[in-house]
Order: structure tokens, then C-alpha cells, then sequence
């Protein structure tokens, strides 16, 4: 499963950081016009990642604060850390990371940024940053003052004025990116560190750093995000190189079977997020290989034959009979070919093999509730309730779970579930006016109507419209 979704606390951050999103996540600034970035789900990817950084995010001392991954819906290249909890990684870095080395040289390096607190020093700075704008304000207002009141016309001390201010300005922002400079550099040897620390080499992280200081010399200001907000001055990468070299993983290459689950992600962004013809492109009929057939199996189901996919899916399951992700597939294929019920078995052995990932969980919750058999409605709930335990910010579980109680005839409990589903899509005021009715449906105070009552009353997450 690769879906979209509107990730709720990525609003709530976008909103936090507004004030250093262009030192720190220019990306952001776009995303934030449409009200928070859309966030890429998908249980195979999410895990991949958990499994790149958790030996990096454990050698950092992080390991306990439960940082999460998450998948930003941008084709460019960007990885940046905003909130101290998160990482964020563009769909873009992973499909032009072609070794786990390099995506994962670039996480130990925004891990570096977390351990080091970067982002609360960059504000601490920037707050002192504005103190001095606001003083070299009223310094150029005052010399506008001056000016008009002395009667002189010319608008030559006016324009003092304007350079009084602009001035500090610049003062300001060379001495913020000096700062974030600083930061770089100690995110990179904090990165080298970790690599080195848990026997991987650094080797990928100064490839991709040097392909951007390379692309950097031709593409001017502004061309990609991550130069944007990472500036790969020339003895930064040197100095990165030697460090990496002088470790003794330096030549230390990747566990093929992780190469072969980076190469099926890859595929697998690929066939969901770009154009058939680019994924064929990518993957013609004459790569045999298992990435390549996995692409051309999800490209069939999006756009060709069900019946041809379906094919295509169990030759792959043939090959390995225990991966959970192709039954997931199978089961996504068919939910969406409009066959809910033929779904249900190929998910449940993807929820089994996957030890009950929450997502999948939720995609088979959704294949009993469409299968319209009221035998399954029990099942449904229980499964969906456990995921949406652990899963807290997918809508989908709630969504699922209102349709799963409104077929038991309990309106107080789809009406609750529905209330959580739009208060996680961002839609506060649906959210409110749902819980106001489910609160009437439950007794007061009970633990349904409690829950009802924190929709009724929580104020909308800011960085979104209070509607
Ligand atoms: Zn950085």
C-alpha cells in the first residue's frame, strides 16, 4: 500500500517552524500554502527506513525517543529534521539514493543535527537574530524621521534609512548562515561517528554530498532544496572525504539482501508515483529482474489488467513465498479491482507475515467492511482497533471503523471513529459537529463520550484553518 495522506503533526511542525523554515526546510514553505505537506504511507518503505536509521538513531543516544520516519510526497532530493521527534525524507532521496549507504549517510547526518540540537540552537539564534532587525528597524526609522524632519526632499536620507536597514539585514543573514555552516559540519562528523560506530562506511553519504557541491558549481541559487538548505561549500565535502576515508568501513560495501529491499522500494516509488512510460522506462520488459517484474506487476494493477497483475503477483509470491508486502499488493489490487472478498486472504497472510503491521491492518479491516458480510463486522472492528492503537495519525483505521460500527447499529461509536477520521484529515469543523452528536449518543462521562468531548474542545492544530 502507498497512499497519500495529510499528516497532521507535519502541519502542526510546518506552523513551529515557519520562523526558520528558510534556513532550515525551504521545501516546507511551498507545502505549507496547501495546508501541510502530503506524506507518503506505506508499510514496507516506513519499515525500510526504521531499519536504516535504528543502529544510527541507537549509537546517538536517541534510540529512546521514538523518532519516526516519514515520507514526504516531493520528487527532489530532501531529508531535514524539523521537530526533534522526526525525520523527514522526500520519496525524491530514496528513489536517487541507488545504495542503502547513501540514503543512510545522509540519515546519520540529519541524526547528527538532532542529537546536536540544531534546530532549538537555530532558534535560540534566530530569536536574537530578530531582536537586532527590530533595533536596526528603529534605527532606519529614526534616520527617516531625521530626514523629513530637517526638510530635505531629495529623499537622500530617506534612502539612508532604507540602507540602515537593509544592512543589518544582511549582517544578520551572513551571521545566521556562518551558524548553520557550523551546524553542517558538526552534523557531518557526527554522522561519520555513528556510521563508523556501527561498522558502515561513510563512503555514501560523502557520494551524495559531492554530487550536490558538484551540481551546486552549475545550478546556481536556489535550484534544489537540499543545497538550499545544506550549502556543500567545496572544503566542507573535502573535509568530509577525509574523515570518511580514514575510516576502516570506508570501502565496506552493502548486505546485498538490504540492496535488494532498497532496489524494491525503489521500484515500487516508481511504479506509483511516476508515469507508466517512465516506469517501463526504468523497468523494460527485458530487466528480469525481481525489482523490475515487482514495478511491472504494481504498473499493470494501476493501469492495465487486473487479471494480468494478479499473474504477474503470484509469480512474485512464487519467488518468496514469505514477503509480506506481495500479498499486501494482491490484496490492495483486488480491494481496489472491486473485490473485497477475494482480498481478505491474501491480506491476511500479509498482516501475518508483516507481525500485524498497523497499515495493512487497516487495508484488511477495510477489505471485511467493503466484502458487506456482516459475519465479518466483529473481526473488523477488533483488527482496526488495534491498529488505530498503534497507528494514530492514519485516518483511514477511523474511517473504517465508523462503517464497521454504523453496519452493528451503533451510531455512537461510528459517529465518534468518523469524528477522529476528519479531525486526522485536518477537518476540524466536520470533527467538531460529528463528536457534538456522538456525545449525545453516549452516556456522559463514559470513556466514548470523554473522547468525543477532547474533538468538541481541542483547538484546531495550528498551521491549520479553523474550519
Ligand atoms: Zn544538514
Amino acid at each position: 500500500m502507498l497512499r497519500l495522506a495529510h499528516h497532521n503533526k507535519a502541519a502542526k511542525l510546518t506552523a513551529l517552524v515557519t520562523a526558520v523554515v528558510l534556513a532550515v526546510a525551504p521545501s516546507l514553505a511551498a507545502a505549507q500554502e496547501n495546508r501541510g505537506p502530503p506524506v507518503l504511507r506505506d508499510a514496507e518503505t516506513e519499515q525500510l527506513l526504521r531499519d536504516y536509521s535504528r543502529p544510527i538513531l541507537r549509537t546517538a543516544g536517541l534510540e529512546r525517543q521514538n523518532i519516526q520516519m516519514v515520507i514526504i510526497n516531493e520528487s527532489v532530493f530532501n531529508a531535514f529534521v524539523a521537530d526533534g521527534r522526526r525525520i523527514f525524507v522526500n520519496y525524491g532521496a530514496i528513489m536517487q539514493s541507488e545504495t542503502p549507504n547513501q540514503i543512510i549517510g545522509v540519515l546519520a547526518h540529519e541524526t547528527g543535527h538532532l542529537a546536536g540540537g540544531h534546530l532549538a540552537k537555530l532558534r535560540e539564534q534566530l530569536a536574537a537574530a530578530q531582536t537586532q532587525m527590530i533595533i536596526a528597524m528603529l534605527l532606519g526609522a529614526g534616520a527617516m524621521v531625521a530626514g523629513a524632519r530637517s526638510g530635505n526632499s531629495n529623499g537622500g536620507l530617506t534612502n539612508a534609512g532604507a540602507a540602515a536597514i537593509s544592512a543589518p539585514q544582511e549582517m544578520i543573514r551572513r551571521s545566521l548562515l556562518s551558524y548553520q555552516r557550523q551546524h553542517e559540519e558538526n552534523a557531518d562528523r557526527a554522522g561519520v561517528k555513528y556510521l563508523t560506530a556501527t561498522g558502515q562506511s561513510a563512503r555514501g553519504m560523502y557520494e551524495t554530498f559531492k554530487r550536490f557541491s558538484d551540481e551546486g558549481l552549475f545550478a546556481g541559487r536556489g535550484a534544489d532544496p537540499y543545497l538550499q538548505s545544506h550549502p556543500m561549500a567545496i572544503e566542507r565535502v573535502a573535509a568530509l572525504e577525509g574523515l570518511a576515508r580514514s575510516s576502516p568501513y570506508w570501502d565496506k560495501k552493502d548486505d546485498p539482501a538490504l540492496q535488494l529491499r532498497h532496489d524494491m522500494v525503489r521500484a515500487k516509488i516508481s511504479a506509483f508515483m511516476e508515469r507508466p512510460d517512465t516506469v517501463y522506462r526504468r523497468y523494460p520488459m527485458s530487466n528480469n529482474s525481481l525489482p523490475a517484474r515487482y514495478a511491472r506487476a504494481i504498473a499493470t494493477y494501476r493501469h492495465g489488467d487486473l487479471r494480468v497483475a494478479i499473474a504477474q503477483i503470484d509469480q512474485l509470491i512464487q519467488e518468496q513465498p514469505s514477503n509480506p508486502y506481495f500479498y499486501e499488493l494482491r490484496g490492495q489490487a483486488l480491494l481496489e479491482g472491486g473485490k473485497p472478498v477475494e482480498a481478505i486472504a491474501p491480506l491476511r497472510k500479509a498482516v501475518q507475515l508483516s507481525n500485524s503491521a498497523p497499515l495493512i491492518e487497516m487495508l484488511l479491516g477495510q477489505a471485511l467492511v467493503a466484502s458487506n458480510n456482516n459475519a465479518y463486522t466483529d473481526e473488523a472492528i477488533n483488527i482496526l482497533r488495534a491498529a488505530v492503537a498503534r497507528e494514530t495519525e492514519a485516518p483511514l483505521g477511523y474511517s473504517q471503523l465508523a462503517m464497521a460500527y454504523g453496519r452493528k447499529g451503533d451510531y455512537a461509536q461510528a459517529d465518534l471513529a468518523s469524528a477522529q477520521a476528519a479531525y486526522l484529515r485536518g477537518d476540524n469543523k466536520t470533527a467538531r459537529d460529528l463528536a457534538s452528536r456522538a456525545k449525545t449518543r453516549f452516556a456522559i462521562g463514559t470513556p466514548g463520550w470523554v473522547k468525543a468531548d477532547d474533538i468538541v474542545s481541542a483547538k484546531p492544530l495550528p498551521g491549520q484553518k479553523n474550519n
